[in-house]
């Protein structure tokens, strides 16, 4: 938990601390370069408990409406945390078990609180607002993959990416309807252009294309 804590990096900055979360989040960062949001898809713990929680709220969320939500969150935290940095005259030591001196983020009664509370409020969003609701508005994690995706594309290097082929596509919409980020993956398969920030990479779609259509590639931008 203390690895991918919003509030350690805060600590962290206001003295002059690089801890395990500001690792977390730069190794993110750089593993978005090339591997776009696979991290969301796979290895978020974030993720994990949402798709948990699936089969009791498997309504699509309308991105479009809610996907600035985390963006704003983002930008204060991150100018807070560059702020700290300057008043504490710069990172001068590195303490990646900074506020995780046992080894073990949740190491006694209190910290369960924090702990029930982070996990309530990604299960809570994901089941009563719709399909992976805490990953369209309070994930702070996610813009620093956004970022690295955006720099990529700029520059067009190879990475792990979506390719589609409409050309056999049936129109069964079954990869739009079972995207986990309630994406119109079938409108990015006409147009043969599935970059999509808030694509994770998860690969439900490729499952579900009964015609094979939409494949993984590690390739540059097209
Ligand atoms: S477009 Fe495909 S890979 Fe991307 S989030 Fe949706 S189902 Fe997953
Ligand atoms: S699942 Fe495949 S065939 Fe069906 S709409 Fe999507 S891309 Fe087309």
């Amino acid at each position: 938990m203390n690895f991918l804590s919003p509030y350690v990096i805060i600590d962290g900055a206001m003295n002059g601390i690089i801890t395990g979360s500001l690792i977390m989040f730069g190794l993110m960062f750089v593993s978005s370069l090339f591997l776009g949001r696979a991290w969301c898809g796979w290895l978020c713990p974030g993720g994990g408990m949402q798709e948990i929680v699936e089969p009791v709220n498997r309504r699509p969320v309308n991105g479009r409406k809610i996907d600035w939500i985390k963006r704003v969150i983002w930008i204060p935290w991150i100018s807070l945390i560059v702020w700290m940095v300057m008043q504490a005259g710069g990172y001068s030591s590195i303490n990646i078990l900074h506020l995780t001196d046992s080894g073990i983020s949740v190491d006694g009664p209190f910290k369960y609180i924090t702990y029930y509370l982070v996990v309530g409020l990604f299960v809570g969003l994901a089941m009563f607002a719709g399909r992976r609701a805490g990953y369209h508005t309070i994930c702070w994690m996610a813009p620093f993959m956004m970022i690295g995706r955006w720099i990529r594309n700029r520059f067009g290097w190879a990475s792990l990416r979506l390719t589609a082929d409409a050309s056999a596509c049936t129109n069964c919409k079954l990869c739009t309807k079972n995207c986990p980020m309630s994406l119109d993956v079938n409108g990015m398969v006409q147009i043969e252009q599935m970059e999509n920030a808030e694509c994770i990479l998860c690969g439900t779609c490729v499952d579900n294309c009964h015609k094979g259509l939409i494949k993984y590639s590690f390739s540059p931008s097209q």
